[in-house]
């Protein structure tokens, strides 16, 4: 299920309770399935949704509702800050400061989207007058850094890597060090990824974080994941501090839900999430609007 159509059954369901004559127990539990439902069917993990659930529940508590209380309203905004509260982890993430120089490292899996993003991430700040910069620490995919050089001369920023330099360690440090003295503000570390979550994949983001001491990590998810995307999430999380989530292909077919698992899995807020393969399809995230879309 699509987010747009996600948001469609929810509001449905919401609105077949408003059309009962009295919302009691039984009506209001049909609506929790219902929704409970939709979210199954959009990848969220299904312990979050369960416990959304029992929060609705405890909060809406039909018994101590004097007459005349609106209770469509109250279950709606029930609704609406639970899953405020599943994609808001209620702590912001590090926020890069223009003119001093942060360390930004890219984790995720192979085909996430981490080096289409990471030139996302370096396009959107220098638009916005940064002095971004692109260091290729992933000497695991053939034709990585070729990629990377790619996307960041069409964009017009720096970049470095080496296609003879088999150690990531070594190139994400000497590039950091190389665009420090050069007074870059935003250096970011694109690293390398695998097919599937692995010991090797995780010591080498373990290393290169050492390393390099980030400000930020963000760790980059395919929105199709699916209801992996916890377990993944969790996963990077456990070998480096993961401190902020962008969803890519947003755009697709995607299940949404993986999104909220991956907030939940990490503690970290979505920042951005790509919407196309092109440099600017790149958004800023923001639940409250998010969500009130997903509603209508
Ligand atoms: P990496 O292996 O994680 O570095 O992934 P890449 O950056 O190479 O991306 C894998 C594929 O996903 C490429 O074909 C990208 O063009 C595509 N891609 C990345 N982000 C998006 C997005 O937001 N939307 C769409 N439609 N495609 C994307």
């Amino acid at each position: 299920m699509v987010l747009a159509q996600l948001g469609g059954s929810i509001s449905r369901a919401l609105q077949q309770m408003s059309n009962a004559t009295i919302i009691d127990e039984k009506v209001l539990n049909e609506c929790l399935n219902e929704i409970t439902r939709a979210l199954l069917q959009s990848d969220v993990q299904f312990k979050l949704v369960r416990d959304m659930s029992t929060n609705i529940k405890k909060i809406v508590n039909l018994d101590d509702l004097a007459a005349g209380h609106n209770k469509r309203r109250i279950i709606q905004k029930a609704v609406f800050d639970e899953l405020c509260k599943i994609l808001d982890p209620g702590k912001p993430s590090f926020t890069p400061k223009k003119g001093k120089p942060s360390v930004v490292m890219f984790v995720g899996l192979q085909g996430s989207g981490k080096t289409t993003t990471s030139t996302k991430y370096a396009f959107y700040h220098q638009k916005k007058g940064w002095k971004p910069a692109l260091v290729c620490a992933d000497t695991f995919r053939a034709g990585a850094f070729d990629q990377l050089k790619q996307n960041a001369t069409k964009a017009k920023i720096p970049f470095y890597g080496s296609y003879t330099e088999s150690d990531p360690v070594k190139i994400a440090v000497d590039g950091v060090e190389t665009f420090k003295k050069e007074n870059c503000d935003l250096i970011i570390v694109d690293t390398s990824g695998r097919h599937k979550q692995e010991a090797a994949l995780f010591e080498e983001m373990r290393q290169v974080s050492e390393a390099t001491k980030p400000d930020l990590v963000i760790f980059v998810m395919d929105s199709s994941i699916g209801q992996a995307a916890f377990d993944q999430a969790q996963a990077f999380r456990q070998s480096v501090a993961v401190g902020a989530v962008i969803i890519t292909k947003m755009d697709g077919h995607a299940k949404g839900g993986g999104a909220l698992s991956a907030v939940a899995a990490t503690k970290s807020p979505i920042i951005f999430i790509g919407t196309g393969e092109h440099m600017d399809e790149f958004e800023t995230f923001d639940v409250k609007p998010f969500v009130s879309r997903l509603l209508g």
